[in-house]
């Protein structure tokens, strides 16, 4: 076996995952943790590689981990010794690894296909296509995956940046842009995607954290978020409760007993909040007002920060040309796509390392069973 890649340094991904802790898997993993025009597509290699078989191969080579929220895994003994861990493998099936090496063309002819590189020409009767997405391009990604599927008569799923932050423009941009640094945990959700309860960060140039991250792989250009600023607690008891005990508290002082102070100052200026109003004199309509412009904040980001900082690529390679159990092209046999370049996209928090663990030993069952 014979691995190459343009990059200088192998598994730069891995490298800086998880904050140099490799977040490399995730144990509520399920098919429902995925995007993909056929949400059917990922079960095969999920229920075939699981995340506890991820577990047991770092286990093997000594490294331990911890869980951090929400069923995240990450090494213990920080992201290198995931990547040494990846190449000991390779080593372990006397594989080879050529960095710096690009590729020029492949052509598929007599059953083989001819791999011409900047190292020399190479001949192979299989070709594991892993190259990913095109997040973050200074870190060498490319679409060689998508040249080559379309090559090779494989349709693409338009691609778009995914887990990646909102930006804002005009009075909203500024507004955030003073709130920056400032994080709280909300219910977030795109038009047509689940509602993630995690925190929300406001930065200089709109939103993210991991609740926007999320919602940014369900979102569309020009379509409104929705946002519970008060998720999983009900303003109206709340404030009808402070009313009992405190009733000469002012709703800004109310505010800030929960939220971060910039962000209820900003709120207690909102129009239609009565900030300066004591919780005695707040009327019906303004309590059931407040609850409907905290739960059900409605914004429209300008767009999102792109390629350069998205964590992923959502679309890519067609589920439809590629073999489910093996991830093998339907029409050439022998030719294989893993990873992130095929059209299975995870949420954040381990899901994507384990799509890529999972999508590459499906393709090797198959190839060891060659
Ligand atoms: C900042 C950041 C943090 C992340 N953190 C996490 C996390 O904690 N947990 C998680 O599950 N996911 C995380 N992800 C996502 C995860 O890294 C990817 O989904 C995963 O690495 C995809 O694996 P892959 O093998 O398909 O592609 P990649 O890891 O992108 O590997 C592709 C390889 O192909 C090479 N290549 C590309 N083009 C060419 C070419 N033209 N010629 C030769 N070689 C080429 C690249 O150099 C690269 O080494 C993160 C992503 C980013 C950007």
């Amino acid at each position: 076996m014979c691995v190459i890649d343009h990059a200088a340094k192998p598994a730069e991904k891995v490298r800086i995952s998880g904050g140099g802790r490799c977040n490399f898997t995730n144990i509520h993993t399920t098919p429902a943790n995925f995007l993909s025009e056929n949400p059917h597509f990922a079960k095969s290699a999920l229920a075939r590689y699981t995340p506890w078989d991820f577990c047991d191969l770092v286990a093997r080579h000594g490294l331990t981990w911890h869980e951090k929220t929400l069923g995240q895994l990450f090494c213990d003994q920080r992201s290198g010794a995931i990547i040494q861990m990846l190449l000991d493998e390779l080593d372990a099936v006397n594989g080879t690894l050529r960095l710096s090496t690009s590729l020029s063309e492949v052509r598929h002819a007599d059953g083989r296909f001819h791999v011409e590189t900047s190292g020399g020409a190479l001949i192979a009767d299989n070709l594991v296509v892993a190259t990913g997405g095109l997040s973050i391009p200074k870190m060498g990604a490319s679409g060689l995956a998508y040249d080559l599927a379309r090559q090779f008569g494989h349709d693409i799923v338009s691609t778009r940046p995914a887990l990646v932050p909102f930006t804002f423009t005009g009075a909203l941009k500024d507004t955030f842009s003073g709130l920056s640094g400032v994080a709280c945990p909300v219910d977030a959700q795109a038009a047509r995607g689940p509602d993630f309860h995690e925190a929300m960060l406001f930065t200089h140039r709109g939103l993210s954290g991991p609740a926007m991250l999320q919602v940014s792989s369900y979102w569309r250009e020009t379509e409104a978020l929705s946002i519970d600023l008060a998720p999983g607690w009900s303003v109206v008891d709340a404030l009808n409760e402070a009313k009992a005990n405190s009733p000469k508290q002012r709703l800004s002082t109310w505010l800030s007993g929960h939220y971060p102070d910039r962000l209820a100052a900003e709120i207690a200026g909102w129009p239609g909040v009565p900030g300066e109003k004591q919780l005695a004199n707040l009327s019906r309509a303004e309590t059931d007002q407040l609850a409907i412009t905290l739960k059900k904040w409605r914004i429209t980001p300008a767009g999102t920060e792109g390629w350069r900082t998205a964590e992923v690529t959502a679309g890519g390679i067609s589920t439809d040309g590629l073999s489910s159990r093996s991830l093998e092209s339907k029409t050439v046999p022998g030719l294989y796509f893993i990873g992130e370049c095929v059209d299975v996209t995870g949420w954040l928090g381990g899901y994507n390392f384990q799509w890529a663990w999972a999508s590459a030993a499906a393709a090797g069952e198959a190839l060891a069973s060659h």
